[in-house]
C-alpha cells in the first residue's frame, strides 16, 4: 500500500472499503489541507492582494490533488478499494462566491499565482449562502439559498479579527482562509472575510431576507438583488467591509515585515478587480493618516499601490454610488473622496473626469484612474475601445498608465482535471512540458495524421457519452451522442444574445417542420442563472425553457434536433459540458463583450468557436486562422456607429425579412403560448422589436449562415478533427500562467 493510501486510512480510521464517499471526501480535505499549509511559503518582500467580490473557486479537492501531485496515487488507491475518485468528488458541495466570468478568472489567477511561485494573496468575503442555487419550475427559473459551508470545509478559521465602522454601526470581522495550492509549487492563501453574527434564520421565501438588518445579512449572500435602495446600500456595506478588513490586514503584513508605511508600495501592491473594491483608495488614505501619515503623502502612497482592472465596457455596470449613501454608510470617507475630487476638478477642466458629478453620484472608476497607477483592459479589443472611446478623456490624461491583460483560464482545471483522456492523448503525443509551460502545446499541431486526428475524435465521443449519461442522471433528458453538441453557457444577458441563439432554434425547427432534415442531428445546450431582478433575462429563460418542452416532445423535430437547459449552471457544470462540445457559441454583440474565458475553455478541449469579432474572440481567431473559426456579424466599429447615431430600428429587418419575421411571430404564436406565460413571451417580443438594444436581428442572418456553414462542415469528420486540433494547439496563449507573468512584469513588478 502507498504512503497516501496508508494516510487516508488512518484518517478514516477504519479500512477505505468500509468508509462511504462522504467520510473519504472529508478524509482527503483534511490531508489536503494538511499539506498544503506546509507548501505555505510566505516569502517575498513585496505582496500581490488581488482584491475582488467574486472568487468563483469550484470544487477543490480534485484541483488540489492535481496541484499537489497526488491525484494518481489517491485515484488508484481508491480504485483498488472498489472507490471512485469522480463519485467522491461530487460530495463536495460548490461554493457560488461569483456571478460568472470576473469570478473566475479571479479564481484562475489565484491559482496561477500559486502555481508560478508568486507572493500573492486573495481579499474577498465568505458569503454564506452564495449567490443562489437555480432550479426550474413551471418553465421559470426560481431562486433559492446554496448553503456550501455544512460541517467540515475547505475554511480555516483565523484567530484574526478587526473592527470595521459603519453610519450606523461597528462590526468585528472573522477571516477565514482557504488554501491555494500551486501546481507543484507554493501555497498562498484566499482571505474571505465574514461576520459571526450572520443569521442564516433571517431568510424568508426563496432568496429575500431583510435587507435592514446589517449585522446579520452582511455576507449572508454575494448581493443578490441591486433593484431597491436596500439593497444597493447592503452593497456597499459588503464592499466597505471588504475593503477595511483587506486595508488594514494588508497595513499590519507590511509592517511586521519591516515597512514604515512611507515605503509601503515597496511591500505591497494592490489589484482592484472591477470596481467591487474602489473604496479600498480613500480607506487606505484614511487609514495611513490614522497612523500619523500626512494626507498628501498617504496619497501619493496609495497611488503607487494601488491598480486597477476594467471589466466592462457596458455603462450600466461602471457603479455609481449616491453620495448620500456613502454618508450614511461610511460616512468617514466622504470627506477624503471630497478632497479627492476637488484635486481633480482643479487640476482638470473637463467635468467627465470628475469623480463626484452634477447629480452627486460617485464614479468608482474615476477614483481608480486617478489614484491608481495603472488601468488595464483584459482583451486587446476591450483595451483598444476603453482608450479610443469609453475612456478617452482618461487616456489623453494619463497614457501611461493604460495597458491590456487578455485574460487566461488555468489550465489544471479547464483540461487536465476536467479531460483527463484529452490530457493524456496530449501527453502521449508532445510529452508533459505543456503542463508547464502551456506554450508547448503549439507542437501538438505536427498531429494532424489521420490516426492521430481519429483518435481526437474518438475522445470528443467519449466526452459526448460521459456528458449524455450525466444529463440523463441529473435531469433526465435523453441526448444522441451521435449528435452535434452546440452550446452556450454563460451568464443570462441580452449582450451575450442567448435570444438570438433561441431564435435559431426556433427558425431550425420550423425548417425541420418544413421537411428539411439537417444530415447530423443537433443538440443545442444552454447554461445561464439570470440576475433576480432582470426581468428580460428571466424571459429569454423561459423561452428556452419553453422550446425545450416544443421541440423535444415533437416527434418529427426531436430526431434531428433537441434543446436542453441545463440547470443551475456552475463550474462543475461547465466542467461535464465544455469536453464534450463541438461548437462554442460566444455571439454577444461586437464591442460588449470584454474579453469571455468560456471560449477560452472550449478552444483548449477541441471546440470550434461560433462567433463575433468581440472580446478575446479576436485574438482566438488571429491565432488559429479563418478556417478554424466561423465569425460572423457587424464589426464592432460598426457598432459603436450605430449607437452614436442611434440609427438602429429592428423593426425594418423584421418587415424586410421572412425568417426574422416568422421566428420572431413564433414567440407569441399558438404553440409558444400553449406551454408557456403569455405575458412574459410578449414582453419579449415587444422588446426584440421596439428596442432590441443588443442588436439581435441585426445580426441574424449573418448567423444563421455561419451556423449553417459549420454544421455542414462538420461532415467531414477529419477535416473538423483538422479544426479541433489547430484549435487546442493554439491555445496556450490563453493560459492564466501567461497572463499573470504579465501582469507581475509589467504591473506588479514581485521581484524587482
Ligand atoms: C468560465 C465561466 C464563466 C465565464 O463564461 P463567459 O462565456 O466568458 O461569459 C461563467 N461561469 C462559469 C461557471 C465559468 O466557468
Amino acid at each position: 500500500m502507498g504512503k497516501l493510501a496508508e494516510a487516508l486510512k488512518e484518517k478514516c480510521g477504519k479500512e477505505i472499503q468500509a468508509c462511504d464517499n462522504r467520510q473519504l471526501y472529508q478524509a482527503l480535505l483534511a490531508m489536503v489541507q494538511e499539506e498544503a499549509a506546509k507548501r505555505e511559503s510566505g516569502e517575498g518582500k513585496k505582496k500581490i492582494y488581488y482584491i475582488s467580490a467574486e472568487f468563483l473557486i469550484g470544487k477543490l479537492l480534485s484541483n488540489n490533488l492535481i496541484n499537489l501531485g497526488w491525484y494518481d496515487e489517491v485515484r488508484d488507491a481508491l480504485a483498488d478499494a472498489g472507490k471512485a475518485l469522480c463519485d467522491i468528488e461530487e460530495a463536495e458541495p460548490e461554493p457560488s462566491l461569483g456571478n460568472g466570468g470576473l469570478g473566475r478568472l479571479a479564481a484562475c489567477f489565484l491559482d496561477s499565482m500559486s502555481g508560478l511561485g508568486l507572493n500573492g494573496a486573495g481579499i474577498g468575503l465568505n458569503y454564506h449562502l452564495g449567490l443562489f442555487k437555480q432550479e426550474f419550475e413551471d418553465g421559470l427559473q426560481k431562486e433559492v439559498p446554496n448553503p456550501w459551508m455544512e460541517g467540515q470545509s475547505w475554511l480555516i478559521r483565523r484567530e484574526v479579527s478587526y473592527p470595521v465602522r459603519f453610519g450606523k454601526l461597528t462590526v468585528h470581522s472573522r477571516l477565514y482562509d482557504i488554501a491555494v495550492t500551486g501546481y507543484h509549487n507554493r501555497t498562498n492563501w484566499l482571505h474571505l472575510f465574514d461576520v459571526e453574527t450572520i443569521d442564516e434564520g433571517i431568510v424568508e421565501k426563496g432568496i429575500s431576507f431583510d435587507k435592514e438588518d446589517i449585522a446579520k445579512n452582511l455576507t449572508l449572500f454575494l448581493y443578490p438583488d441591486d433593484s431597491d435602495e436596500a439593497g444597493r446600500k447592503l452593497r456597499i456595506y459588503q464592499q466597505y467591509f471588504m475593503v477595511s478588513n483587506g486595508a488594514q490586514m494588508i497595513l499590519d503584513e507590511c509592517v511586521k515585515k519591516g515597512c514604515t508605511l512611507h515605503d509601503l508600495p515597496d511591500y505591497a501592491v494592490i489589484q482592484i478587480n472591477d470596481t467591487h473594491p474602489s473604496m479600498v483608495i480613500p480607506e487606505l488614505i484614511r487609514l495611513l493618516t490614522e497612523r500619523g501619515i500626512d494626507f498628501d503623502e498617504a496619497v501619493e502612497i496609495v497611488k503607487k499601490a494601488c491598480a486597477y482592472t476594467n471589466h466592462t465596457i457596458l455603462a450600466e455596470a461602471l457603479e455609481k454610488w449616491p453620495i448620500a449613501y456613502l454618508k450614511e454608510v461610511v460616512p468617514q470617507l466622504v470627506p477624503i473622496i471630497e478632497i479627492l475630487d476637488g484635486r481633480i476638478r482643479r487640476r482638470f477642466e473637463d467635468p467627465s473626469v470628475a469623480i463626484i458629478d452634477s447629480t452627486d453620484l460617485v464614479h468608482m472608476a474615476h477614483m481608480d484612474i486617478h489614484y491608481g497607477f495603472s488601468v488595464n483592459g483584459v482583451a486587446y479589443l476591450h483595451t483598444e475601445i476603453l482608450k479610443n472611446t469609453e475612456l478617452k478623456a482618461f487616456y489623453q490624461l494619463y497614457p501611461e498608465k493604460f495597458n491590456n491583460k487578455t485574460n487566461g483560464v488555468t489550465f489544471r482545471r479547464w483540461l487536465l482535471h476536467c479531460n483527463h483522456p484529452l490530457a493524456d492523448f496530449i501527453t502521449g503525443k508532445i510529452g508533459a512540458g505543456y503542463k508547464k509551460d502551456a506554450d508547448e502545446l503549439e507542437k501538438l499541431g505536427a498531429f494532424d495524421d489521420e490516426a492521430s486526428l481519429r483518435g481526437l475524435l474518438e475522445i470528443k465521443h467519449q466526452n459526448k457519452v460521459a456528458l449524455k449519461h450525466y444529463l440523463w442522471e441529473t435531469q433526465g433528458v435523453d441526448v444522441d451522442e451521435d449528435s452535434i453538441f452546440d452550446i452556450q453557457i454563460k451568464r443570462l444577458h441580452e449582450y451575450k444574445r442567448q435570444q438570438m441563439n433561441a431564435l435559431y432554434v426556433i427558425h431550425k425547427y420550423l425548417e425541420i417542420k418544413k421537411g428539411k432534415i439537417p444530415s447530423t442531428p443537433i443538440t443545442v445546450i444552454f447554461g445561464a442563472k439570470a440576475a433576480p431582478a432582470y426581468v428580460i433575462a428571466k424571459d429569454i429563460i423561459h423561452l428556452i425553457l419553453c422550446l425545450e418542452k416544443i421541440v423535444n416532445r415533437d416527434p418529427e423535430a426531436s430526431p434531428y434536433l433537441k434543446v436542453v437547459m441545463v440547470e443551475n449552471y456552475n463550474v462543475a457544470k461547465a466542467e461535464k459540458l465544455i469536453p464534450a462540445c463541438d461548437i462554442s457559441q460566444q455571439i454577444s454583440l461586437a464591442s460588449k463583450e470584454a474579453s469571455g474565458t468560456g471560449n477560452m475553455k472550449f478552444m483548449l478541449n477541441g471546440a470550434v468557436t461560433l462567433g463575433t469579432m468581440d472580446g478575446a474572440n479576436v485574438e482566438i481567431a488571429d491565432l488559429v486562422g479563418e478556417d478554424n473559426i466561423y465569425i460572423f456579424g457587424e464589426s464592432s466599429e460598426t457598432v459603436i456607429g450605430h449607437y452614436e447615431k442611434a440609427d438602429y430600428v429592428p423593426k425594418d429587418y423584421y418587415e424586410k425579412d421572412e425568417d426574422i419575421k416568422e421566428a420572431v411571430d413564433f414567440l407569441v404564436g399558438k404553440e409558444m403560448t400553449a406551454v408557456g406565460h403569455k405575458e412574459s413571451l410578449e414582453r419579449l417580443h415587444k422588446e426584440l422589436l421596439d428596442k432590441d438594444w443588443f442588436m439581435t436581428l441585426l445580426d441574424f442572418q449573418s448567423y444563421v449562415k455561419a451556423r449553417e456553414q459549420a454544421y455542414a462542415d462538420y461532415e467531414d469528420r477529419i477535416s473538423w478533427a483538422k479544426k479541433m486540433l489547430v484549435n487546442i494547439s493554439k491555445a496556450g496563449f490563453f493560459s492564466s500562467d501567461r497572463t499573470i507573468r504579465e501582469y507581475d512584469r509589467d504591473i506588479w513588478k514581485l521581484s524587482e
